[in-house]
């Protein structure tokens, strides 16, 4: 344990005393609520820390009977009785110390278990803002090191408390009951002990902060050149030899810090050695003196117990020291935690939300207005309709608020203004789960989780039977690719899916929506250029599924945007042109300057021109 007590130093830092938690009675018995269903377990552990607190004391007691009984009066019997008497309330003291570890550890995690579970649960229920917006790291801290703090701090505080507040009281009697006068040369020699622990533990803190900094930079470094794009972009750019230099740095740094880390420990190793052992010599000095020339009723066994006792004084005395500071982060972590439990989800039911029993995926809009932050509106004023079985091709300039507008439809955000309507009901006054059904997106960046292609697909319907699967490998273009896999459908498709190409990783995702069967389908196509055999393999496996169902499309490829039956052209987020393909060229407004832009540069080829534009090619 390192000297400033195990949460970190023994005192707060400056950030921590200016952030100092409220610490109310609410706050209290929010904590306890969370120890509540263990006090039966709790008041065994105490029971426990009571016990073994003292008889560990014992021994030291013993050591008087030992000398003054045993081995001065030269009597072998009651030497050998005081020693494995000595020795018997040891192997007690210690395997009920075994027991109160295991009772603290189960209690702890116990209660660790149930805090993740609560916050992981309610993790689900935030809204995608909510993700966009907090660091994920942040989040993984909550979620991790938090609760592993608390875990610790629940048990440990408690215990050390008692323990250590029975220890040193126990001590002090017995110290004394022995001799009050060495008691208080005792007792007067603890401070100088506690002092050296105190700031030896401010120096370490300070170097294991930079060392924590050191290997968080170096952890850095490894997370961007050791990934797989990033490996490829050092590669490309001819960098290995800078990143080499760069990771050797940091990596000396380190050292240097780690070899201070441990030498500032060996200081203080030292300082303490020094320190104890004046209190004893002091003991000896006093108690000597005292015996030769004042009282001769003082013997060498109650001068050997005192020093003994005082040993055992050191480190409840250190930890007693530390408690407050531990309590007040601890506190500290708990808020933390319950600001988040705290955190309204933005997007919930409707205390009456309705769940009809079937879909049509007729969706409209009504002049909706959106916007992530108040000073920036993305959408206004979209108004449009699309009915059962019909598909809407959505087109304009990166940035214009496409995706953002999709978005809207299954919840990830809520208009600002005006409202979306699923089958003619708003979709603020339906159920969540129901609504997320019906709705199937093949998002730009396909998501693929780590694991075998069948795990992925099985994610849509996990009691999909293998000819489902297969059926939907093959509607979606992607079935000879995974026949001719070794694995078949158990072929893993690496971390993220990387181990695909983007042509095939959309297309598996497109297989999990085709088991998903939504009653409207979203399809948000890639704008990065795939290879014109992949795109036809996709435009193939989407062209059939926009026939057969309600879809909306965001669409780069003129194919894609000649199979939907209304194009609403999107610009800095208003609908500025809509119609069909023929009508937008004959009303040569935006869309036909683009069309005759971005296809009259390939007029061979204009089903696989990529209908893919920016403000700049305007
Ligand atoms: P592209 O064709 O490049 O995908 P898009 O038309 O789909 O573009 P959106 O992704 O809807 O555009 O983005 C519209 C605007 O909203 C952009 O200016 C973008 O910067 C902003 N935006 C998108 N997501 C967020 C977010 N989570 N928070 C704040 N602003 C956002």
């Amino acid at each position: 344990m390192p000297p400033g007590g195990r949460f970190g130093p023994g005192y707060l830092t400056d950030e921590e005393k200016k952030n100092k938690p409220k610490v109310t009675k609410e706050l209290l018995i929010r904590i306890y609520s969370y120890l509540k269903p263990y006090r039966k377990q709790m008041a065994l552990v105490l029971l426990a820390i009571l016990c073994s607190a003292i008889l560990t004391l014992m021994p030291s007691v013993l050591t008087g009977k030992i000398i003054d009984e045993g081995l001065i009066t030269r009597n072998l019997r009651a030497l050998i009785i005081f020693i494995l008497l000595s020795f018997g309330v040891t192997l007690l003291a210690n395997l009920i110390g075994i027991l109160e570890s295991y009772l603290n550890t189960w209690i702890a995690q116990h209660i660790t278990f149930d805090m993740r579970n609560t916050m992981y649960r309610h993790l689900q229920t935030m809204s995608q803002r909510f993700f966009t917006t907090n660091n994920q790291g942040d989040i993984i801290t909550r979620m991790t090191s938090d609760i592993s703090g608390v875990q610790q701090i629940i048990t440990n505080i408690l215990t050390s408390i008692l323990s250590n507040a029975i220890t040193l009281i126990v001590a002090l009697v017995l110290m004394f009951r022995e001799n009050w006068i060495l008691a208080l040369v005792g007792m007067a020699v603890v401070p100088l002990f506690a002092i050296p622990t105190r700031s030896a533990g401010k120096r370490r803190w300070s170097i294991t902060k930079e060392s924590q900094a050191c290997s968080d930079e170096i952890n850095g470094i490894l997370n961007e050149t050791l990934s797989v794009s990033g490996q490829l972009l050092v590669k490309l750019f001819g960098m290995e030899e800078t990143e080499n230099q760069r990771y050797e740095a940091v990596n000396r740094k380190m050292i240097g810090l780690n070899i201070k880390e441990s030498m500032a420990g060996r200081w203080f190793r030292m300082a303490l050695g020094t320190f104890t052992s004046i209190g004893p010599m002091l003991i000896y000095l006093v108690g000597g003196l005292i015996m030769m020339r004042y009282d001769e009723s003082v013997t060498v066994g109650q001068i050997s117990v005192l020093v003994a006792l005082l040993g055992k004084m050191y480190m409840p005395v250190n930890q007693l020291l530390n408690i407050q500071v531990d309590w007040i982060r601890s506190m500290a972590m708990f808020t933390r935690i319950f600001e988040y439990y705290d955190m309204k989800p933005e997007i919930e039911n409707a205390p009456d939300a309705i769940k009809p029993a079937a879909a049509n995926g007729e969706v409209e809009f009504k002049n909706v207005r959106f916007s992530y932050d108040p000073e920036r509106e993305i959408l206004r004023n979209i108004s449009f309709k699309l009915e059962k079985g019909k598909c809407i091709a959505i087109v304009g300039p990166s940035g214009s608020g496409k995706s953002t507008l999709i978005n809207l439809i299954p919840r990830l955000y809520d208009v600002t203004g005006g409202s979306v309507l699923f089958d003619g009901k708003d979709v603020r006054s339906l159920d969540l789960r129901f609504l997320r059904e019906n709705i199937g997106i093949v998002s730009q960046e396909t998501y693929l989780f780590n694991g075998t292609i069948r795990d992925n697909l099985l994610y849509a319907k996990p009691d999909a039977t293998d000819d489902e699967l297969i059926e939907a490998c093959k509607q979606a273009n992607i079935y000879d690719f995974v026949e001719k896999q070794e694995d078949g459908l158990d072929t893993v498709v690496g971390n993220r899916g990387l181990k695909l190409s983007g042509g095939e990783k959309q297309r598996i995702s497109i297989a999990r929506i085709l088991l998903k069967d939504p009653a409207l389908l979203i399809f948000d196509e890639a704008t990065s250029a795939l290879d014109s055999i992949s795109e036809q393999k996709i435009q193939d496996a989407i062209e059939p599924l926009i026939a057969s169902r309600t879809g909306i499309l965001i669409a780069h490829r003129l194919s894609t945007i000649l199979a939907a039956d209304e194009i609403l052209v999107v610009k800095d987020g208003e609908i500025t042109e809509r119609g069909t393909h023929q009508e937008l060229i004959r009303a040569g407004g935006v869309y036909a300057k683009l069309y005759e832009t971005q296809f009259s540069k390939a007029p061979s080829l204009p089903d696989q021109a990529a209908f893919n534009y920016s403000e700049g090619e305007e």
